[in-house]
C-alpha cells in the first residue's frame, strides 16, 4: 500500500503504528480469546484496559485528581445538552461565545434550557478573527462560560483562555491532546473522538467533582454526569472499540514525548503549512494569524475554478480529503496529530508543484 495522507476534518486519520495495533489485535485481544470487540465491558481484559486508558490521560493532559474523566457516547452534539442540563444549577442564563459553526450550534441546543447570553460574537467577519476578552460581554449571573478554543471548520484557535469567575466549559473536540493546557482552569472539558483521540462513537469528559449532581429533574438518566460517574462510564455498554483505540492513541502519544513533544511538532507542521500558503499569491488563508488553527488548515485558490483540478491532482498524488467544508470553500487540511511531518511536505510540494503549473 502506498503512503496516503489524508487530510479529513473527522473521522481522521490515525497513527499508523495505531492502525497496525489494531489490525494485529482484531481477531484476539490480550487473554480474552476475542476480538475486543466481542468481549464484556465488565470482564478482567476490558476492564484493565479502561483503567490503564484513563490513567494514560491523565498522564498526559496532567488531569488534577479533583477531575472525574468519562468515556460516553452521543458525539461531541450530546454534551451541547448534557452542559446545560447539568450546570445550570438553577441559574437561569448561560454565557456562550459565538465564534464558528461549532459554538452556534452549542448555542442553539443550550437555548432550550436557559436564556443565553452571547458574550462575544464574530459571525459578521465570517469567524476569521477573535474579539480580546476585554470586550467580551459577561453575565455575571450566568451558570457557566461555554467556548470552543478550536472552531474545526473556520479554522480558528484561541490563544488566550477566558478568565471568569463561573465554569469555564470547552468544546475541545478538535484541539485536545494538541499541546499542553492547564485543565485546573476549567469545569468540563469535552471532545468528540474522531478528530484528534481516535474513532467515532466516544466522547471524552473531563468534569470537576463538584459540578457533579445537579441535573434539571426529569431529564434522560443517561444524560445526568452523576449516573456515569457513579458507574465508570459503564451504567450500559460503553463504546468498547472506540474506547480501546483511545487507549492505543494514548499509549502512542505518551510515546512521542508526551503533549509538550506534540505541541513542537503541531506547532511545526501548521508553520510550514502557513508559510506556504503566505508566500504564495496563488494561495491565501482568511484568518486573523494570531488566531489561526494548528489543526485546521483552510485555505482559498486566487481562481476558484481550479477547485476541481486541484483535488483531482492532489488524490493522483495521494493527498486525500482536502475539499473545504461548503461554508468556507476552498481546501481544508486537517493536520491532527496523527498527520506527520512528511504529510505536510508532500501537500507543501503539491501545493508548489500545481502553482507553477497553473498559477
Ligand atoms: C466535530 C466537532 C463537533 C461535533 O462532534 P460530534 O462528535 O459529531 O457530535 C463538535 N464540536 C467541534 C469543535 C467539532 O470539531
Amino acid at each position: 500500500m502506498s503512503q496516503v495522507y489524508n487530510f479529513s476534518a473527522g473521522p481522521a486519520m490515525l497513527p499508523m503504528q495505531v492502525m497496525k495495533q489494531m489490525q494485529a489485535e482484531l481477531l484476539e485481544y490480550a487473554n480474552a480469546k476475542a476480538s475486543v470487540m466481542e468481549i464484556s465491558h465488565r470482564g478482567a481484559d476490558f476492564m484493565e484496559m479502561a483503567q490503564k486508558s484513563e490513567q494514560d490521560l491523565r498522564d498526559l493532559m496532567n488531569i488534577p485528581d479533583n477531575y472525574k474523566v468519562l468515556f460516553l457516547q452521543g458525539g461531541a452534539s450530546a454534551q451541547f445538552s448534557m452542559v446545560p442540563i447539568n450546570l445550570l444549577r438553577g441559574k437561569k442564563v448561560a454565557n456562550y461565545a459565538h465564534t464558528g459553526h461549532w459554538s452556534k450550534k452549542a448555542i442553539a441546543e443550550a437555548q432550550r434550557y436557559c436564556d443565553v447570553n452571547i458574550c462575544t460574537d464574530n459571525s459578521s467577519n465570517k469567524y476569521t478573527n477573535i474579539d480580546d476578552f476585554d470586550k467580551w460581554r459577561i453575565e455575571e449571573q450566568g451558570a457557566y462560560l461555554h467556548y470552543t478554543p478550536n472552531e474545526t471548520i473556520a479554522g480558528l484557535e484561541f490563544d488566550y483562555i477566558p478568565e471568569v469567575d463561573m465554569p469555564l466549559v470547552a468544546d475541545m473536540s478538535s484541539t485536545i491532546l494538541s499541546r499542553e493546557i492547564d485543565v485546573s482552569k476549567y469545569g468540563v472539558i469535552y471532545a468528540g473522538a474522531q478528530k484528534n483521540i481516535g474513532i467515532s462513537g466516544l466522547t471524552i469528559v473531563i468534569i470537576r467533582e463538584d459540578l457533579i449532581g445537579n441535573v434539571i429533574a426529569n431529564q434522560p438518566v443517561l444524560f445526568d454526569y452523576t449516573t456515569q460517574t457513579n458507574n465508570d462510564s459503564m451504567y450500559n455498554t460503553p463504546s468498547t472499540y472506540p474506547w480501546y483505540v483511545a487507549g492505543r492513541v494514548f499509549e502512542w502519544l505518551k510515546e512521542q514525548g508526551g503533549l509538550s513533544a506534540m505541541a513542537k511538532i503541531n506547532e511545526h507542521k501548521a508553520k510550514t503549512l502557513y508559510d506556504a500558503i503566505d508566500g504564495s499569491d496563488f494561495y491565501s488563508n482568511p484568518v486573523a494569524k494570531k488566531y489561526r488553527s494548528w489543526m485546521n488548515i483552510p485555505f482559498l485558490l486566487a481562481n476558484e475554478d481550479m477547485n476541481g483540478l486541484f483535488l483531482e491532482k492532489a488524490a493522483e498524488r495521494d493527498l486525500i480529503t482536502l475539499k473545504g467544508h461548503r461554508s468556507v470553500g476552498g481546501m481544508r487540511a486537517s493536520i491532527y496529530n496523527a498527520m506527520p511531518y512528511e504529510g505536510v511536505d508532500a501537500l507543501v510540494g503539491f501545493m508548489q508543484d500545481f502553482e507553477k503549473e497553473n498559477g
